[in-house]
């Protein structure tokens, strides 16, 4: 593994002791038989995918879960041999690349399988089909669909491996919708059962149904969010089903303080402007690194305590109102903690009125990650330099 470094004064912390510990979590948590898919899509939520694979691996999940053949193949390229699911759709003319990669792919398009039965491929393609049952973005929704997608796997090539939905709502405090979809992939799965002879893997379950419903009728489920110490929404954090560990912490340190006189204005726009003569730090992180100008007002720990942004966010750098003058140099935490003060990446997304998810998403590759272990250093992931 290469140590790569950076010259900036901004990096985000992954603790990968911190994946371990939810991975064993939820292992504990539900039925010894079932397996995990570790959920690593989009650069996993912007944890790094190889190292939290492998950390997600090394702790017990069974499989990876991503969105894009392009995700599953740098996972092959680092060298991870583990089952992998490509979640989204793949252009059929790519099928041969999946399978000589040994990466399952989802289906439920009539269309597409008679494309794949005329390309060649390399050897056999492991195909996961996907139903509809609510969420309303991709799947087959009927019995006649089922039927005919069925029939369309005439092809020894073609190997159906898993069936899988999707839950739009289980985080949520109402479960009629949830109850719904539930229903409706039982009484699919119950008619597929009695019409296909060969063993399917069913998986159904995200982090909202794994930690709500361990006991959920399946043989693999996949955990997302939770994976990174996250819980989905407000609710299941309330209920708090099982103590998870954040594994992403955001850093930078003052690069610039400062006296300002009462009067004086802050950045573009001058929109603030001090009440009194005040201390004004300078932080180097900016809208192009993720945080974005909406941020604006939000507080930063400094000296473990909350101080707010002045000004506009700028592309590389904003400011902070000071308590009292700081060496330059001094850490600024922006998601994480200091001593008894945190900034957790849901009141971020509260503040940007979003959900958790979406934050580490938005913190660009452009800041490094730093990947610890029970405290030691394991790898420095400089993407601007890499
Ligand atoms: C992203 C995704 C997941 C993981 O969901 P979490 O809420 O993050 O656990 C599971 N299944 C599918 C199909 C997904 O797209």
């Amino acid at each position: 593994m290469a140590i790569e470094t950076f010259y900036r004064d901004s990096w985000v912390e992954i603790r990968l002791d911190a994946i371990s510990h939810n991975i064993q979590k939820l292992r504990k948590h539900i039925p010894k038989e079932k397996k995990i898919f570790a959920v690593v899509k989009a650069n996993a939520y912007g944890h790094g995918d190889v190292q939290v694979a492998n950390a997600a691996l090394e702790a017990g999940a069974d499989a990876l879960a991503v969105s894009l053949l392009d995700e599953a193949l740098r996972l092959r390229e680092h060298g991870i041999t583990a089952p992998i699911l490509v979640m989204g759709w793949i252009r059929s003319k790519d099928a041969p690349l999946a399978a000589a990669h040994d990466i399952a792919v989802t289906f439920f398009q009539k269309e597409w399988v008679q494309e794949v039965k005329r390309v060649e491929l390399p050897c056999p393609l492991k195909l996961h089909m996907k139903w509809d049952t609510g969420m309303g973005r991709v799947g087959i929704r009927t019995l006649d669909e089922l039927e005919s997608l069925l029939a369309e796997l005439d092809d020894d090539r073609l190997v159906l491996e898993g069936v899988f939905t999707h839950f739009a709502t289980a985080d949520e405090e109402d479960f009629v919708y949830f109850e719904r979809q539930r229903r409706l992939y039982k009484d699919m799965r119950a008619y597929l059962e009695g019409v296909w002879p060969k063993p399917i893997v069913f998986h159904s379950s995200n982090s909202a149904t794994s930690l709500r419903f361990p006991g959920q009728q399946e043989d693999m489920l996949r955990f997302g969010i939770s994976l990174y110490g996250l819980y989905p929404s407000p609710v299941v954090k309330a209920e708090r089903p099982i103590e998870l560990q954040p594994a992403f912490s955001l850093h930078s340190s003052l690069v610039h303080v400062k006296q300002v006189k009462k009067g004086d204005c802050i950045s573009y726009g001058a929109t603030y402007c001090a009440e009194e003569d005040e201390w004004i730090g300078t932080v180097p992180l900016g809208y192009a690194d993720g945080w974005i100008r909406q941020l604006q007002g939000i507080d930063v720990l400094i000296d473990g305590k909350r101080m707010p942004i002045v000004g506009r966010i700028c592309m590389d750098q904003f400011m902070v109102k000071l308590d009292q003058p700081y060496e330059t140099g001094e850490k600024v935490t922006l998601i994480g903690r200091q001593g008894n003060e945190e900034i957790s990446m849901d009141e971020v997304a509260a503040y940007l009125d979003t959900i958790n998810y979406e934050i580490p998403c938005i913190i660009s590759s452009r800041v490094p990650r730093i990947y610890y272990d029970s405290g030691e250093l394991i790898e420095v992931k400089n993407a601007v330099t890499s």
